[in-house]
């Protein structure tokens, strides 16, 4: 196994482009730490109870919390497996705690993508709550308004996709995950592409890099 992060704001795409990746090819996992997060707290597991003040006001969980769950997905994943990293590490702290468990790193990518573009495109963003898909009401629209199409489930609009809570996690993107770029650049391992091209190429281009 080794791994691929995506370092990116929220809302640039890197769950769009990881689960596309990973629906095209049994090698690729998506592991979205948010995806863990809220299924922690829809099942109220105690995890899942002490993280959704955090969530619900768009701050960072506390960092042991969620490095246990990433921990124990890396120790359940076995054999020729790429897993796409997507949402963890979110501070240095993370890149430390990830580093220490010496599962191999083959590269980071930033979907690099404006913030004003990124106010636009969470405002439009609809999630399947059972099989984690995404929409987007322009760019990406179900085939019925409202119904994910691989499973049939109400799409949602996330509760910490309201304006005002963006704004604070794109704060928090600024101050607390920006720095990880030239962490990771020190060590050789960044790329970067352009996050605003449409989630095909977005997809492309993060592939021919990774
Ligand atoms: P996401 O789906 O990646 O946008 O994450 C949603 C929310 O889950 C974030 O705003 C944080 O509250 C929390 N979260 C996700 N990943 C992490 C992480 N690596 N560290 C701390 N909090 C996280």
């Amino acid at each position: 196994m080794n791994i691929v992060i995506l370092l990116g704001a929220p809302g640039s795409g890197k769950g769009t482009i990881a689960g596309r990746l990973a629906g095209e090819d049994p090698k690729l996992k998506h592991v979205s730490s948010g995806d863990l997060l809220r299924g922690a707290v829809a099942r109220g597991t105690p995890a899942g109870i002490e993280a959704k003040g955090y969530m619900d006001k768009g701050q960072l969980v506390p960092d042991a919390l969620i490095a246990q769950m990433i921990k124990d997905v890396i120790a359940e994943t076995e054999g020729d497996v790429i897993m796409l990293l997507d949402g963890f590490p979110r501070n240095v702290a993370q890149a430390e705690i990830l580093e220490k468990t010496g599962a191999p790193i083959r590269s980071v990518v930033l979907v690099d993508v404006p913030d004003e573009i990124i106010q636009d495109r969470i405002a439009g963003r609809r999630t399947c709550p059972k099989c984690k898909a995404g929409y987007h009401v322009k760019a990406l629209p179900p085939k019925v308004e409202g119904v994910c199409d691989k499973c049939g489930s109400d799409l949602v609009v996330r509760k910490d996709d309201n304006p005002d809570t963006v704004k604070d996690r794109l704060v928090v993107y600024h101050r607390e995950t920006e720095p990880l770029i030239a962490f990771y650049e020190k060590k050789g391992l960044l790329r970067r592409i352009d996050g605003d091209q449409g989630p095909e190429k977005n997809a492309v281009a993060f592939r021919a890099v990774m």
